[in-house]
Parts: C-alpha cells; sequence; structure tokens
C-alpha cells in the first residue's frame, strides 16, 4: 500500500546526502517477479560456473525463469571496455530479448545496413522520434558509456552517418547516480531502450504486434525488481538513521514519514542486497 505522501529517501546514500531514490516509472505492467524474490543467495552461472545473483551478465543467461519480449528491430549495445558489464542494465535487455539484443563494441558490429539503423544519441543533428518511420529500422544502436566516451565512440567510422535519433526527456529511476556536479538528466540504457520503443508505440507507429501500450513493459522486469530491493533497503537505512532521535525525543516532524515508510516497507522484498550507491562517475546513463 502507497502512503499519501511520497516519502523522501534523501540522506540513505552517505556519499550524496542530498540525493533520494528516484521513484519507479508510473503505471508499469510487468509479470509477477516471485520467482526473483524466491532466490535465496547467489547461484552458480551454469555456463561460466561464476557466482551470480538474478542472472549472468557475462554469459547473458538467466538464472530464473524470466518473461520474453519481442522487439519489432534488432538493438545493439555500444558496450565499453571501462564500464562493468555486471552494472549495464544493457544486459538485462539482451536477457529478456535473447537474439534481437546484442551487446557488442563498436569493432565487432554485426552486418547491418546504414540506411536503415539509427543510434540513440543526443545531438543538434539527432532526428525527433517523429520524424522516423519504424518500418525504416532494422537495428537501433544504443552507447552504454560515459558520456566523455560517448562523445568519441559516437564518431566510429563503423556508425559514421547512421541515423542520429534523440529520446525527449524522461526522469531515470535509477538507482545508481551521477557523481555531483555532473549532469543527472539522462535514463541508464535499459530505460532508453523502453522510453524509444514507447514512444514509437505512442506515435502508433509500430503496427499491429506491438500496439499495446504495456507490451515492453517487460524489458524492465529485472529493474524495477531491483528498484523495490534498492528502496526496501533505502528505507531501512533511512528509518534506522531518523529512529533514534525520534526515541531521544530531540526532534519529531519526521514521524507520519516514518509510518509512511514502514507501510512500503511491508511490500517490499526482502534477504537481497544491492549496491545503494553509485560508482565512480557517471554509470551507465544515456
Ligand atoms: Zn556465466
Amino acid at each position: 500500500m502507497q502512503p499519501d505522501t511520497v516519502p523522501n529517501y534523501q540522506g540513505f546514500a552517505s556519499r550524496r546526502p542530498e540525493w533520494s531514490l528516484p521513484e519507479l516509472h508510473a503505471g508499469l505492467q510487468v509479470d509477477d517477479d516471485v520467482v526473483l524474490t524466491d532466490v535465496k543467495g547467489r547461484q552458480c552461472c551454469p555456463n561460466c560456473q561464476k557466482s551470480r545473483s538474478l542472472y549472468c551478465y557475462d554469459c547473458l543467461v538467466p538464472l530464473t525463469t524470466c518473461p520474453r519480449v519481442e522487439l519489432p528491430f534488432h538493438v545493439s549495445i555500444i558496450t565499453d571496455v571501462d564500464e562493468q558489464p555486471s552494472k549495464n542494465t544493457g544486459v538485462q535487455a539482451a536477457i529478456l530479448a535473447p537474439g534481437q539484443v546484442q551487446l557488442h563494441d563498436l569493432d565487432h558490429c554485426p552486418e547491418f545496413d546504414k540506411e536503415r539503423a539509427v543510434v540513440l544519441y543526443p545531438c543538434d543533428t539527432a532526428l525527433d522520434i517523429e520524424e522516423v518511420q519504424p518500418d525504416s529500422i532494422d537495428r537501433a544502436f544504443i552507447i552504454d558509456s560515459k558520456w566523455k566516451r560517448a562523445r568519441r565512440l559516437i564518431k566510429h567510422p563503423a556508425i559514421e552517418g547512421v541515423r542520429r535519433v534523440k529520446l525527449k526527456e524522461h526522469k531515470s529511476a535509477f538507482w545508481r547516480f551521477h557523481t555531483k556536479g555532473v549532469a543527472e538528466e539522462g535514463v541508464c540504457t535499459v530505460e532508453a531502450l523502453f522510453f524509444f520503443l514507447n514512444a514509437l508505440v505512442e506515435k502508433s507507429k509500430l503496427g499491429e504486434a506491438f500496439c499495446g501500450p504495456h507490451c515492453f513493459d517487460n524489458l524492465l522486469w529485472y529493474f524495477s525488481y531491483q528498484h523495490k530491493v534498492v528502496e526496501k533497503a533505502a528505507l531501512e537505512r533511512v528509518v534506522k538513521k531518523r529512529r533514534q532521535p525520534l526515541i531521544e525525543g530531540k526532534e519529531n516532524d519526521g514521524k507520519e514519514e516514518l509510518n509512511g515508510l514502514n507501510e512500503l516497507r511491508a511490500d517490499a522484498p526482502s534477504g537481497k542486497r544491492f549496491r545503494l550507491e553509485g560508482g565512480e562517475g557517471e554509470d551507465d546513463r544515456q
């Protein structure tokens, strides 16, 4: 049950005390995630034998049953050697849409027709989504890299001349944050793909097979589950931080918020641990 007021998670991240966990995107309809809730501890990837949590980010295999998402075209997520695959939300898209999403660097692109490809990249010359016909797209590229590096990658000969397309501004729900001083705008890789596809659906441009308003929601199946886990951990941390002064009677103006936080806590999954704070730098936001 959601409280009437949105809880404020400010203060849960010690390295960025003013930062608060963003809310998950409203109205998402994802499949039941009970199989993820049931995962206790880490598991062994059947492919590489490494210890993993919900999926193997190296082998791109799920370690539970998971939904399968059909996409209207192929997607290339451009990886960067400096980025850790464990932090790349594009991995989730590759697992949920197997065979249609590939992760690779620009020196190892699959064969594709430049005339029928797009790169999601915000720049002055980028097309708005309204200007792009979905039936003109065979492959969409998403660069998973820090901004500084992305500005270099976009000049790579492999994608020279490919149409640039920009997303409208969306608020990210990602729980990893930028280092202070770096622009906060931008969404992570799986969100970028999700918003791009939804923008095409909204324009009724994808045809009957992809006409539903929620047909791509399951791209955020792992993401929304992880968000819940992070939210629960944030609640616990914030409640713990604020309870002490309340008990000591030094302040009591956070009492209503604590009630709201406890209500939310009842719905959150348990027994999972995720990093609450961002890595160094800008992470994999687009
Ligand atoms: Zn593996």
